[in-house]
């Protein structure tokens, strides 16, 4: 398929926010591939999301090894597709992946080794067929590995032209704060905190997004829409060709019954703002002083322009928050 990128791409539609006190600016709103790109779905939608997404100014792609599935099709997915659609591109992107989660069979084929990270690295830019990754992260924290260890990974992937800049995902507030100051001492930036955060899942207001405000690390939030059930998705039932109706989606259908009754009062709110939920959600992410960009996945070209209209309202007032908290229970000061 042919592909010309939009010549319009970089006229203000798309805000570019600086990632901490970094020299990087990311997109307010960056695609994930982890559903969507792998050797089960549709990968002409596949293809013509990523053409779509970069003209709407979205120039960061999350990948991680696991992602498919099966595990590492959406790397060698969107590789291919990289290579043949985005030439002369390459300085325009932002491609970022992940090792940490079960890759290969074996002691090292997960967690937080030295072995594990670089040879995982190795492997990811391979499927990307690219020669560096731009962001590269620790999955997840490894309880039984030295943070030393796998920050010393992450610092080589650096060192030896690998990766420009590194991250962390999934890191509790101190192993985070622990975490920036061991790169620091071996010269490198922690960039980036890559946590879950979405109007249900609060977890990094408490202490998390302090740390990274402090050090001036850039936080790039997960599953924003708590997997589409902070949109329209399942407000009338579960369809079948949902992330919760599909056999390999991650979405559980108990998730969706148990928080339906909130996500229809929350709708209400988003109505009465003139957006819809998935613009709410959206927009109540990207209000946080500590967050970079909402990092947003998308099954269909429609899907993905839907989200990216949430930059048109991104203000709250007092009242919106405080109503917005009742029904998802977070008791509030102030
Ligand atoms: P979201 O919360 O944005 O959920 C995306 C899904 O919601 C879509 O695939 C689609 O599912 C549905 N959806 C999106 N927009 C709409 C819409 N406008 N209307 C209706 N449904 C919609 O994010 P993800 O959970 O996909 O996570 C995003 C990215 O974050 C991942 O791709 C990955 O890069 C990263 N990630 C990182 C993790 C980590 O541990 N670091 C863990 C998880 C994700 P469908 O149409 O199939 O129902």
């Amino acid at each position: 398929m042919n592909y010309t990128p939009d010549p319009d791409r970089y006229d203000g539609r798309m805000p570019y926010r600086r990632c901490g006190k970094s020299g990087l600016k990311l997109p307010a709103i960056s695609l994930g591939f982890w559903h969507n790109f792998g050797d089960v779905d549709d990968l002409d939608e596949s293809r013509r999301i990523m053409h779509r997404a970069f003209d709407l100014g979205i120039t960061h792609f999350d990948f991680a090894n696991n992602y498919g599935p099966p595990a590492g099709s959406a790397e060698r997915n969107a590789g291919q597709i990289l290579k043949e659609d985005f030439q002369g591109l390459r300085d325009e992107l932002i491609i970022s992946s992940k090792a940490g989660y079960h890759m290969w069979d074996g002691p090292y084929g997960e967690w937080g080794s030295r072995k594990n990270l670089l040879s995982s690295l190795d492997q990811s830019l391979d499927r990307l067929q690219l020669d560096y990754v731009d962001i590269f992260y620790s999955h997840r924290p490894d309880p039984e590995t030295p943070l030393e260890e796998t920050m010393g990974a992450l610092a080589t992937a650096v060192q030896n032209g690998k990766a420009l800049y590194v991250g962390i995902s999934n890191y509790p507030a101190e192993m985070a704060s622990e975490a920036y100051d061991i790169l620091q001492s071996m010269g490198v930036r922690c960039l980036i905190h890559q946590p879950r955060y979405n109007l249900f899942d609060r977890w990094i207001e408490d202490g998390l997004t302090d740390v990274l405000l402090d050090k001036g690390v850039g936080c790039i939030p997960f599953s924003p829409l708590a997997q589409g059930l902070l949109t329209g998705r399942y407000i009338e039932g579960i369809p079948a060709d949902s992330r919760a109706g599909k056999e390999h989606g991650f979405l559980q259908q108990d998730a969706v019954t148990e928080k339906i009754a909130q996500v229809q009062r929350l709708n209400v709110i988003a109505e009465q703002r003139g957006q819809s939920l998935a613009h709410m959600a959206l927009a109540w992410i990207l209000r946080h002083p500590a967050v970079t960009s909402a990092l947003i996945g998308a099954s269909s070209v429609k899907q993905l322009e839907e989200n990216v209209r949430c930059l048109d309202n991104l203000a709250f007032s007092k009242e919106e928050i405080k109503a917005i908290d009742d029904i998802v229970n977070v008791s509030v000061e102030g």
